[in-house]
């Protein structure tokens, strides 16, 4: 398959191209589109077959289900059995934002895209792109991010055609998206809600709304083996780089000392070595692709840099990634949960 790549100015929507877009949705075809949180991949929601071929592109298993992506309240009332007063309060503070919330299904929200469950993942996107392909395809569009199933999501273009070239009819390049790491995942579906995936809509944004927000077991902590998350998102090995991810934890010093030793051991041995280090560390790593993600002072620059950085070390073809840890609290809870699942919670203290 040919895969078509627009170029648009997100200023200055091409309406011709959203039109072209839009009648590929219409048709059940794969159209990959810019958001602020990270690309996704999108199809119509209500179609099972062009559900289905989301998961086919992505290499996806059957079971991970997809958020379906809205621009207007109506859209949501179709796709629900109830909202929660909870969820307006959510909407009216969140919306369009990075916040998706899982509700009890309608009847016309097809199994294939809700992976069997009888609840469904929901977002009103913040892009211009996004809003405008829904808005104009009059479709609403389930859309798991654009990249092949486990890699690091995409946050440009670039990285989407190296995952999905061949494999879908179109990628709408806005280029770079803002956030750089998923939306948070809240489910409505309890008296409490609950926090199944961390994202730029932090617990304590949600408690200033809602007062007591919980957050799932799976999010921080490696599950048990008979444990089934409530986002089967996150039981699998995910945003990994090719190479294996080794996170180092404990004071700054003997992070930095312990990961030059293991990097010069490495090397030794003829290994290539990736290191994640920060505006404030790069300078004291000797060897081994040292890759900047940013200052410690703005965990905004750090999420929006770090699948890139995975993804660079990938195409150097590194053997082994060592990483330093970073703050756990707000926006940093975010952060260290996709680090620790690239990691396969590999993490070492010092
Ligand atoms: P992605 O769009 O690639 O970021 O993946 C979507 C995430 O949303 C996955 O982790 C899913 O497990 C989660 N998800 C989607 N629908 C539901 C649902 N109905 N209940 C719980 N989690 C969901
Ligand atoms: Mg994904």
């Amino acid at each position: 398959m040919e895969t078509i790549i627009h170029r648009l100015d997100v200023n200055r929507i091409n309406k011709e191209v959203i039109n072209e877009a839009s009648e590929i949705l219409k048709k059940g075809g794969l159209v990959a589109f810019p958001t602020e949180t990270v690309y996704g991949l999108g199809a119509d929601a209500l179609n099972e077959k062009a559900s289905s071929d989301i998961y086919r592109a992505k290499g996806r298993p059957s079971d991970n289900p997809l958020i379906v992506h809205i621009s207007n309240k109506e859209q949501l009332y179709k796709l629900v059995k109830e909202i929660p007063h909870n969820a307006e309060l959510l909407m009216d503070n969140f919306w369009p934002g990075p916040l998706t919330m899982i509700f009890k299904k309608s009847e016309i929200v097809p199994d294939g895209t809700t992976g069997g469950l009888d609840t469904v993942a929901v977002r009103m996107p913040n892009h211009p792109v996004a809003l405008n392909l829904i808005d104009s395809s009059g479709i609403v569009i389930a859309a798991p991010s654009a990249n092949t199933s486990g890699r690091p999501s995409p946050t440009s273009s670039a990285h989407v055609e190296e995952d999905l070239c061949g494999k879908i009819d179109m990628i709408l390049d806005g280029g770079d998206v803002g956030i750089g790491i998923e939306s948070t995942i809240v489910d409505m579906t309890s008296d409490i809600p609950v926090i199944l995936r961390p994202g730029y809509i932090t617990k304590e944004m949600l408690e200033d709304v809602l007062g007591n927000v919980d957050i799932d077991k799976a999010v921080m902590n490696p599950l048990s083996e008979n444990v089934r998350p409530k986002a089967p998102g996150m039981k699998y090995r995910h945003y990994a780089p090719k190479a294996e991810l080794i996170i180092f934890n404990g004071k700054m010093n003997d992070v930095i000392r312990r990961i030059n030793e293991e990097t010069d051991e490495c090397i030794s041995k003829g290994k290539c070595v990736g290191i994640i280090a920060s505006e404030e560390t790069k300078d004291k790593y000797k060897a081994g692709m040292v890759l900047d993600i940013g200052t410690r002072q703005d965990e905004d620059m750090i999420a929006h840099n770090l699948y890139g950085v995975l993804r660079e070390f990938d195409a150097a073809n590194v053997d082994v990634i060592y990483g330093e840890t970073f703050k756990e609290s707000g926006f940093g809870q975010a952060i260290m949960n996709r680090l620790l699942k690239a990691a396969g919670y590999h993490v070492e203290d010092v």
